[in-house]
């Protein structure tokens, strides 16, 4: 492909650019996002333990013996668990939240009361002080009651003012800002406007210094902020003044806290959803705001990076959400699946039902092992690096999310379908699964769609790579340079390769149930599999596998499997040990389970990176893009869409 740089330009991209990634070949707009997010993406060395499965390092003494809540955690976080789950239970009516559109002014407040607005803000502040795992247990409460706010409380929480200023804020900051949110002052956070949804270098929200320096002027106008409609407080991302390095503007993305009653700010519009019908967001324009230099969160320029990393914590309330909503869902299946008759037995005993309650159980029980391990991982050491721990529970957590309430309306039948308010109507229990459906929908958009975290994964998951090997595949660089380079890789993948051959399974810890090792060795020589079919994409596709999104996204669902699989195996080995014989059988043929579908699943999806159709599926979308064919678009009603 040619490049669509002049030659100078592409020159210079080989003086200034620290990224391993080649964009010479890319366009315009391409490598203007890809530059922005990598400018933005954290660097940790230390490899995470993820990162280490598409490695062929799958070292399980990190995960194993599964990390417990230790017990003092636990009680502090206890009374207001206690406190939320009897309030939700008899003062919060969801259904009436999502017939009416509105979160009752006193439910907000009882919710400030208690302290559910400043959940992990320390005490010093005003805050509850609770760890990350308590953090997600109240999400999980919350996620099997009420949507609506589950995205109250995450949007001002995970995205908005405290998440970031706890991070990165200023001693003063701190003090002026936390007091009040943790109170129950609402915050939002302001990021997507009408042309930035994934792609955060097509911003326009302009945020420019006044001639003091001392305050910028933001104009400009966010789409779709959450809470944004309640706040009195906001992040807002804005671009400030590009920066000039060795000659070549770079894009600048700041963040700001913004007083929602500074003069200029307008809620223009309140939007409306196909689920979260009581969520306040909405678009927000900004008409020569004022804001002081002081409220720019860690520094100009990294407003993308305050953004990012948030969102890395952050994101783990939605797979806790998931886990309150999954179990719920189970709930409501075990009773109809028991009592529903239907052809002579009840619904439960027909095969085609039970292998749907099997797959939910399952499916619920590693996603809550995988989002109590990574928010452990948190509480551990709060600077670990745990993005892709965090990407993975989000992505497979609420795609397993979505087939579980699926499956929950497939099995409720046609009252699966009927609102909870119709069927009271008529006499019958209002089992809310056409809501809960509609709420569930959009986890798989928000923070990350589903999408951007293959990539982001596939990103990470490469980075080894690259690291080693990009230089010499980057076609900016001078051939002695590359040439050097591969000298050096081929150093390290004449050590490395030939490890990740061995067939044994690696040793696994002490006391695990015999069919929960087995499962935990095939987990360590499979993630050799995955480092070497990984390493030979690499080699076949050299830096054109960037494009290959369908086939990374298989790697990196393997990579999510193998996560799940010892998330679960660990934490079921946790269970089986405290638990009496009975409880322990129990919990192992829920995990044993759990893996040997996993396993089939992983085995379809190595199939997949030979046996596919994504060439011919790839040119096929384009034509169908470009001119669909008649019988396509024959036969339905004139209209634009
Ligand atoms: C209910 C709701 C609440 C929200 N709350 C907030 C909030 O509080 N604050 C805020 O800032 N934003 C918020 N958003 C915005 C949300 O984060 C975005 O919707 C999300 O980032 C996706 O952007 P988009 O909808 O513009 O999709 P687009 O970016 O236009 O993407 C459309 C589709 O293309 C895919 N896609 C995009 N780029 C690529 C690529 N490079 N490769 C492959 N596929 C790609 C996407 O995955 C998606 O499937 C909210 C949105 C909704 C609907």
């Amino acid at each position: 492909m040619k490049t669509t740089l002049p030659p100078e330009r592409n020159e210079r991209a080989v003086v200034d650019d620290a990224s391993v990634i080649d964009t010479s070949k890319m366009n315009e707009g391409q490598r203007a996002a890809l530059e922005l997010t990598e400018a933005a993406r954290e660097t940790g060395e230390r490899r995470s333990f993820a990162g280490g499965l598409f490695m062929g390092d799958c070292d399980l003494r990190n995960v194993f013996p599964f990390p417990e809540q230790n017990p003092h955690d636990r009680e502090q976080g206890e009374a207001f668990l206690e406190r939320l789950e009897k309030f939700l239970h008899e003062r919060v009516d969801a259904d009436a939240i999502d017939r009416t559109g509105e979160i009752p002014d006193d439910v907000i407040a009882e919710l400030g009361r208690m302290g559910a607005f400043g959940i992990k803000i320390p005490t010093q502040y005003g805050g509850l002080g609770l760890s990350q795992t308590n953090y997600s247990r109240a999400a999980m409460l919350l996620g099997s009651h009420d949507a609506n706010l589950t995205a109250l409380i995450s949007a001002h929480q995970s995205i908005g003012v405290p998440q970031p200023l706890l991070m990165f804020g200023t001693d003063a900051q701190k003090q002026k800002f936390l007091p009040r949110v943790a109170k129950g002052e609402i915050s939002a956070f302001a990021l997507t406007e009408a042309g930035v949804g994934s792609d955060p270098a097509a911003m326009t929200t302009r945020a420019v210094p006044t001639d003091d320096g001392k305050y910028f002027t933001i104009n400009g106008e966010k789409l779709w902020c959450t809470n944004g409609v309640k706040a009195g407080v906001i992040v807002v991302m804005a671009q400030t003044p590009p920066k000039v390095v060795n000659g070549r503007e770079k894009k600048q993305v700041t963040a700001f806290i913004v007083d929602m009653d500074t003069p200029g700010i307008e809620v223009l519009h309140r939007c409306h959803f196909m689920g979260l019908k009581a969520l306040y967001n909405g678009v927000v324009r900004f008409t020569d705001v004022v804001v002081p230099r002081e409220n720019i969160i860690w520094g100009e320029g990294k407003g993308l990076r305050v953004a990012l990393s948030t969102l890395n914590t952050g994101r783990l309330t939605l797979p806790a959400a998931c886990v309150g909503a999954s179990k719920r869902c189970l709930r409501i299946v075990r009773k109809w699946a028991l009592e529903r008759v239907q052809w002579g037995a009840n619904i439960g005993r027909h095969a085609a039902i039970a292998d749907k309650v099997a797959r939910m159980a399952a499916q619920t029980f590693a996603l809550e092992s995988m989002t109590l391990l990574v928010a452990s991982m948190v509480d551990k050491d709060k600077k670990a690096d745990i993005r892709l721990e965090a990407a993975i529970a989000k992505l497979w957590g609420t795609e397993k999310a979505w087939q579980i309430v699926d499956e929950t309306m497939q099995i409720r039948g046609g009252r699966g379908y009927e609102t909870a308010d119709s069927l009271k109507a008529r006499g019958e229990e209002p089992v809310p699964v056409e809501r809960f459906m509609r709420d569930c929908r959009i986890n798989t958009i928000f923070e990350g769609s589903s999408e951007i975290m293959r990539l982001f994964i596939a990103r990470e998951m490469l980075d080894p790579h690259l690291k080693v090997s990009g230089a010499a595949l980057d076609s900016r660089k001078p051939m002695g340079q590359r040439l050097a380079a591969a000298a050096k890789a081929g150093l390290f993948y004449a050590q490395w390769y030939p490890k990740q051959w061995l067939p044994f399974g690696g040793s696994v810890p002490a006391g695990v149930p015999a069919p929960l090792a087995r499962h935990l060795k095939w987990a360590t020589r499979t993630s050799r599999k995955l480092a070497r079919r990984l390493f030979h994409a690499m080699a076949k596709h050299g830096p054109k596998l960037e494009r290959e999104q369908v086939l990374l996204g298989r790697f990196v669902d393997i990579g999510a499997e193998l996560f799940a699989v010892i998330a679960t195996c660990s934490r079921a080995a946790a269970l089986a040990r405290a638990g009496g014989d009975e409880k322990s059988r129990e919990v192992v043929s829920l995990a044993d389970y759990f893996c040997a579908s996993a396993r089939l699943r992983v085995d379809q999806l190595f199939a997949g990176l030979t046996a596919n159709v994504d060439r011919e599926g790839y040119r096929l979308a384009q034509s169908v893009l470009k001119s669909p064919m008649e019988p396509l678009v024959d036969g339905i009603i004139r209209g634009e869409q």
